[in-house]
C-alpha cells in the first residue's frame, strides 16, 4: 500500500474555478515524487489539498491506504512536513525558528539538520551561531537559505512525507544544487513529494508526473519522459 495516494481527485475552489480534473498519483515510503507543469497547473492545490487546507469536491486521498476523512486532521498533519512556497521561516534566530518544530531538541540535532541542508557555513559565519536572527532584520540569511532552513525545520519533526512547494523557485543555479543536495539528504529516509517548475531540480526523482490544465499528461521518469516527449 502507498503511503500517499490520490485517487482521481477533482476540485474546484470555493469560487468555483475547477482547478484539478482526474488527478491519480501515489507516493510510496522512501520514494521521491516530482510534480512539474506550467504555473497554474494544480500543482500547489495538489499539495494543499494533502495538507488538507481544502476539502475534495471530487476523488480520495488515501494515507496508507485509509481515506483521509477518515483519519484526524492533526493524526495526519503529524506525519506531514509542508513548506509553503512563501514565508518560509518567522522572524526570530534560527535556533527559534528550529524549536518550533522540536521544543526539546538539543544543539547537537540542531546542528545536524543545519548540515543536512547545508547551512552549517552560514550559520558559523557569524558570532551568534544558532542566535542569527533571520526575520526583518534578517539580512544574514539570503532568500535560498531562508527556504534551507524551513526545510531544516520541517526535517526535525521527522515527517514521513515532506511536501515541498517550487523549493527552487527563486533560487539561483547554485542555491538550486545545494537544494538539490538537501532533497537527496531529506530523502534518506521518507518519503518526498516535490513541486517544481524546473525539471533540472527533480532529475533523480523516482517518478515524475506532469500537470497541464489540471489533469496529469504525462509520468515516468525522467528517461521515460523525454524518451517519449
Ligand atoms: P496513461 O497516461 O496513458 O493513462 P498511465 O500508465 O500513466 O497511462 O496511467 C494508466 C492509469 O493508471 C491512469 O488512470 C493513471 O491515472 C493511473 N496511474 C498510473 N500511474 C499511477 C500511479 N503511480 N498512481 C496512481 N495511479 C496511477
Ligand atoms: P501551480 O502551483 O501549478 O502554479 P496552483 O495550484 O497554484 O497552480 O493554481 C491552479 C489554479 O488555481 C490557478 O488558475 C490559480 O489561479 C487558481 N487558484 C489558486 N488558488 C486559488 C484560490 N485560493 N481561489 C481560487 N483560485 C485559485
Amino acid at each position: 500500500v502507498p503511503l500517499l495516494e490520490l485517487d482521481d481527485v477533482s476540485f474546484a475552489y470555493p469560487d468555483g474555478t475547477q482547478v484539478l480534473r482526474g488527478v491519480s498519483l501515489s507516493v510510496s515510503a522512501g520514494s521521491r515524487v516530482a510534480l512539474v507543469g506550467p504555473s497554474g497547473a494544480g500543482k500547489s492545490t495538489v499539495l494543499a489539498l494533502v495538507e488538507g487546507f481544502y476539502p475534495l469536491t471530487g476523488g480520495t486521498i488515501r494515507w496508507a491506504g485509509t481515506d483521509v476523512r477518515e483519519l484526524p486532521r492533526a493524526a495526519l498533519r503529524a506525519q506531514l512536513g509542508y513548506v509553503e512556497q512563501e514565508a518560509p521561516v518567522l522572524a526570530g534566530t534560527v535556533r527559534e525558528n528550529l524549536l518550533l518544530a522540536a521544543p526539546d531538541a538539543g544543539d547537537d540535532e540542531l546542528w545536524a539538520v543545519l548540515a543536512d541542508v547545508g547551512l552549517t557555513g552560514v550559520v558559523q559565519r557569524s558570532a551568534r551561531g544558532l542566535d542569527v536572527p533571520v526575520g526583518d532584520e534578517g539580512v544574514l540569511l539570503s532568500g535560498g537559505e531562508r527556504q534551507r532552513l524551513a526545510i531544516a525545520r520541517s526535517l526535525l519533526s521527522h515527517p514521513a512525507l515532506l511536501l515541498l512547494d517550487e523549493p527552487t523557485a527563486s533560487l539561483d543555479a547554485c542555491n538550486e544544487n545545494l537544494l538539490r543536495e538537501t532533497l537527496a539528504a531529506a530523502a534518506a529516509d521518507r518519503a518526498l513529494l516535490v513541486v517544481a517548475h524546473r525539471l533540472s531540480t527533480v532529475l533523480d526523482s523516482d517518478q515524475i508526473v506532469v500537470l497541464d490544465g489540471g489533469r496529469v499528461v504525462a509520468r515516468g521518469t525522467h528517461a521515460e519522459l523525454v524518451e517519449t516527449s
